[in-house]
């Protein structure tokens, strides 16, 4: 595998990462197209080209917003980074075919439902429905087998998630739900069994961390919307090796 192409997805995937952060910040407030330049949610300033470089323009300016020295959010290098990892994972695991357009699509997806759960605590409708018909169509293309595994995944989240709310009254949200559904469409009704147990895991072990380091206390309410992008990220790379190690545990 030649390295070069692996450095352009990784570009790629700064620049989209960066635009991510955008869709996700602006959606929830339906002011996706309606101003075209950033500017700092502190002071207003609008950002120049060079405040504008992923990753890069945060470094320079060591975390803060060259108007009002306000700290900017940590969240936003690192979903450029995670977006450009995943673009050039999902190019030298899958190569170049239907396989590598599905990875990219899970990425955007759970990509932009950090952002969003993260700084809003909700999953916007309307990426849900933007991805949803998305992954129905490829799925179309580039079929699970059996075929019928996309829609009983949808199904069976859409299903567990269900019980869950209604067994925690309310741990998870209604954005978790559809959220859910989709993914299970995207992998099939064994894959999704895996992400909810993955996110759940996360969930447990990143929020005992976070109240041991009283970052959070019991009545915090902490978004799941990003660890079940995790889980769909883990599984989305790494699936097929965690199923052979943990079917090895018993042999
Ligand atoms: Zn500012």
């Amino acid at each position: 595998m030649e390295l070069l192409p692996i450095i352009i997805f990784f570009c790629f995937g700064l620049v989209f990462g960066s635009f991510y952060n955008v869709v996700g910040l602006r959606v929830p407030q339906n002011n996706l197209f309606k101003s075209d330049r950033s500017y700092c949610p502190n002071c207003k300033k609008t950002l120049e080209w060079y405040e504008l470089v992923p990753v890069i323009s945060f470094l320079i300016q060591l975390g803060k917003c060259r108007g009002c020295k306000q700290r900017i959010r940590l969240l936003y290098p690192l979903i450029e980074f995670l977006t450009a990892v995943c673009f050039a994972l999902s190019y030298w695991l899958f190569g170049v075919g239907a396989d590598l357009i599905i990875a990219l699509i899970v990425v955007s997806l759970a990509v932009i439902v950090i952002v969003s759960d993260s700084v809003y605590m909700l999953i916007p409708n309307k990426v849900l429905l933007f991805f949803f018909p998305l992954l129905i169509l490829t799925r179309v293309v580039v079929p699970l087998s059996p075929w019928w595994s996309a829609p009983l995944g949808s199904i069976v989240g859409f299903g567990l998630i269900f019980i869950i709310i209604v067994v925690s009254k309310g741990g998870m949200g209604a954005g978790d739900l559809k959220y859910f559904a989709v993914l299970g469409y995207a992998f099939g009704y064994q894959a999704i069994l895996l992400i909810l147990m993955l996110a759940s895991v996360y969930g447990a072990t990143i929020t005992g961390v976070l109240l041991i380091a009283r970052k959070v206390d019991r009545k915090s309410k902490v978004p799941f919307g990003p660890y079940i992008s995790l889980a769909v990220l883990t599984v989305l790379f790494f699936g097929q090796a965690l199923i052979d190690w943990y079917i090895g545990l018993f042999n």
